[in-house]
This record gives structure tokens, sequence and C-alpha cells, in this order.
């Protein structure tokens, strides 16, 4: 949709060039879902694709994944042989209720800053043990791992001027077997729950819990938990104020879900 308060769409070049002062500012990666609903608050708009960033770089440390990576680059990279868990990025970015053709335009790091319970993208990167890189407005940056970077339903770490500019995902995560489970009210619905586990080469388990709750949760364990304590650790490890309340389903609901969805994942994994 058009949005008629913009008066300024700012395209940076380099990090120097970009300038969040004054009032109503925000960055601009796909822009699906800012163009796709009103935005009264907003007078300019800062394209951060114009920085060029590498969309997916193999590295010494695992997968770079830049912020305005799309999610069509995600599910296309090629990765080593060995990165078990690859079959999770196309996994999660089918819980998106968003169809191929938004792929081609949303971003990883779009995903991650609008941190709505349902953004599999944050699935994705908590499961995998993500480290998020953050761009201060002074110059300086930060790290801060995916599952503590979305701390709320559309809440996050960020600070008016900072720009999420990259996800690493190690090479340990990447090697991992995972399996993924994702439930919605309707065929087509919003996820109204996605969970992740994953068995790392040392036997350690580690079960990502998303779109349920508020924000994601990880519940780790040193080797692959018996049902009772998988059942256990859920009901204690997650609070019941987390349990998401909307349209896509009640916290009731979730909670029994995601205890149905971790068995079979477990069981999946044995
Ligand atoms: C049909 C449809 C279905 C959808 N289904 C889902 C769904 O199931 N789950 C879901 O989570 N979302 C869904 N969305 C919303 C949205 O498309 C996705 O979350 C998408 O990944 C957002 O990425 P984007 O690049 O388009 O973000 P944009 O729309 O460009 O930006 C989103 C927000 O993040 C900020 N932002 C973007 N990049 C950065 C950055 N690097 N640093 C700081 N701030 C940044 C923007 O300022 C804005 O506030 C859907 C959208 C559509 C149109």
């Amino acid at each position: 949709m058009d949005l008629p308060t913009i008066d300024t769409i700012a395209v940076p070049r380099t990090r120097a060039e970009i300038d969040t002062s004054g009032a109503g500012v925000a960055f601009l990666a796909g822009g699906t879902w800012l163009f796709s609903e009103p935005q009264d608050d907003l007078r300019k708009l800062v394209d951060l694709t114009g920085l060029g960033w590498p969309p997916i770089t193999v590295t010494d440390d695992g997968l770079e994944l830049a912020a305005t990576a799309t999610i069509e680059q995600l599910v296309s990279a090629q990765v080593p042989g060995t990165w078990k868990a690859q079959p999770l990025f196309r996994e999660c970015a089918s819980a998106l209720l968003a169809s191929f053709k938004i792929w081609h335009s949303a971003t990883v790091g779009g995903n991650l800053c609008l941190s709505l319970p349902a953004g599999a993208m944050i699935t994705l990167c908590a499961a995998l043990d993500g480290s998020a890189l953050v761009w201060r407005s002074d110059g300086s940056q930060y790290r801060v791992p995916v599952l503590d970077f979305v701390t709320g339903a559309g809440r996050n770490v960020l600070l008016p001027g900072e720009v999420l500019r990259s996800v690493t995902l190690p090479r340990v995560a990447l090697r991992s077997r995972t399996a993924f489970r994702k439930v919605a009210l309707a065929p087509l619905g919003r996820s109204g729950a996605v969970l992740v586990g994953r068995v790392d080469a040392g036997g350690e388990f580690a079960l990502t819990v998303t779109a349920a709750t508020d924000r994601p949760y990880v519940l780790r364990f040193p080797t692959l938990p018996a049902a009772d304590e998988l059942r256990r650790a859920i009901s204690s490890g997650i609070p019941g104020r987390a349990w998401y309340d909307d349209a896509h389903g009640s916290p009731d609901w979730r909670a029994a879900v995601t205890q149905t969805l971790a068995q079979q994942i477990r069981e999946e994994l044995v």
C-alpha cells in the first residue's frame, strides 16, 4: 500500500551514510510488512538494501546471514553437505504464512526485527544458536544471541537507530540432526506453534519453542530426555504468562500442542 506520510527514502551505500536522526525514521529491508499496513508515524525510510551486503557467506565460524538476505536466498543457499541442519532452512521458511512470492522480498533481518511470535526466521536462528550482530548509531557494535534478541511479541533489544547487520549460525549447530514441527488452527493459518529439536554430535539435545510463546524459549538437556522429563521441563521452563494469546490460538491450546509436538520431535530424534 502507499505510505503517504513518507517524504524521504534514503539509500545509504556505506555505514557512515546511515542517518537516522529526526523523528519517524525506520529501516526498510524487503518492505513486506512496512508496506502492508499504514505507518502514519513514519516520515523517512532508510533502505538497507543499498548497502550491498553479501547475503549468505560460509565462514570459518559457520554461516553468516546478512540481515538483508532474502528468505529465498536462504532457502537456496549452497552449504557444505555435512551441515545436516540445512533442511531446517526450508522448513522454517514454509512455516511463514507468506507465499514463495513473498520469500523473494522478505528478509531474514526484517523477520527478526519485526519480532512476531510466528517469525519463523527467529525459530531457525534461535534453534541453531544464532548470534546477532547489531550496529549502534555511534559507530560501535555488539553481539547478542538471537534467543535474547527477541524480548516479547513485537519487541526486541534494538534501540532507536540500531540496525541488525547479520546473524551467524555456528558450524556445530549446523552439523546437528534436527526435527521440525509446526501447527496452525487452519491449513493456511498463521503458526500457532513452531518447534525445533536439535541433537548435536556430542548427544546434547535442545528444544526450541516459538510461535506458541511470546518470545523464543530453548530448553537444553545433556542427552535426549525421557518423555516425562521433557514434559516436566516444558511445564517448568516456560512460564504460564509466556503462552501467547491471539486469534491464531489460545494459551491453553498452545501449551497443549507444544507438549504433543515436543514428544513427536523426541521420538523422531531417538
Ligand atoms: C502475506 C504475508 C504473510 C506474512 N506472514 C508472516 C508470518 O507468518 N510470520 C511473520 O513473522 N511475518 C509474516 N509476515 C510479515 C513479514 O513479511 C515478514 O516478517 C518478513 O520477514 C519481514 O521482512 P521484510 O524484509 O519485508 O521487513 P520490512 O517490512 O522491510 O521491515 C519490518 C520491520 O523491521 C525493521 N527492520 C527491517 N530490517 C531491519 C534491520 N536490519 N535492522 C533494524 N530494523 C530492521 C523495519 O524498520 C520494520 O519495522 C507476512 C507478510 C505478508 C505480506
